[in-house]
């Protein structure tokens, strides 16, 4: 029988989720007996698959690129899992949210930043004005918040997904930040 396809992806956030996706540590290898990893930062594959079963969206949406790959996630993959607060809520990621955009590229880069951060996505993506968490682009069907989740949490909802049941987050597993 087939694997379960999983992949996991990263939008605006530190990849902080990723290093606790990397503590699950040996059942790292479980997981491998289970299912088939497709698509991740953790690997080197350019162009996100059809037919993803379970996919972890790790960050918020904060410019054209994180805009483009997540619709992409949505419309291959069956279920698309919110993971870590930057996904659930734009967390740190929005943290520019209220601040003036081009004051923030000017800040960093210097004048250059503001031409770059600006043009039309050819060379660089366009920054957008503010940050938005996934569910406020695509629907979302699991969230797994925490900053980053627990790698116990995020065993728990991988496990329950892969056996085709609806993770429940009860209140001692809800923990932001
Ligand atoms: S939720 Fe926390 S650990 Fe995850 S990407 Fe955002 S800031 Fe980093």
């Amino acid at each position: 029988m087939a694997k379960i396809k999983i992949a996991t992806a990263w939008l605006g956030g530190c990849s902080g989720c990723h290093m606790s996706f990397l503590d699950l540590d040996e059942r790292l290898i479980d997981l491998h007996g289970r299912a088939e990893l497709v698509y991740s930062p953790i690997m080197d594959v350019k162009v996100f698959p059809a037919g993803v079963d379970v996919t972890l969206v790790e960050g918020a949406v904060a410019n054209s690129d994180n805009l483009e790959l997540l619709e992409t996630i949505r419309r291959n993959s069956r279920i698309l899992v919110a993971f870590g607060d930057c996904a659930v809520t734009g967390n740190v990621t929005a943290m520019r949210n209220g601040l003036d955009r081009d004051e923030i590229l000017r800040d960093v880069y210097g004048e250059l930043g503001v031409t770059f951060g600006k043009q039309d996505g050819t060379v660089l993506p366009v920054l957008h004005e503010s940050v938005t968490p996934i569910h406020k682009v695509v629907s979302v069907d699991a969230y797994l918040p925490g900053c980053p989740p627990d790698a116990d949490l995020i065993w728990y909802v991988i496990t329950e997904l892969l056996e085709g049941r609806q993770p429940v987050l009860t209140e001692d597993l809800l923990k932001y930040g």
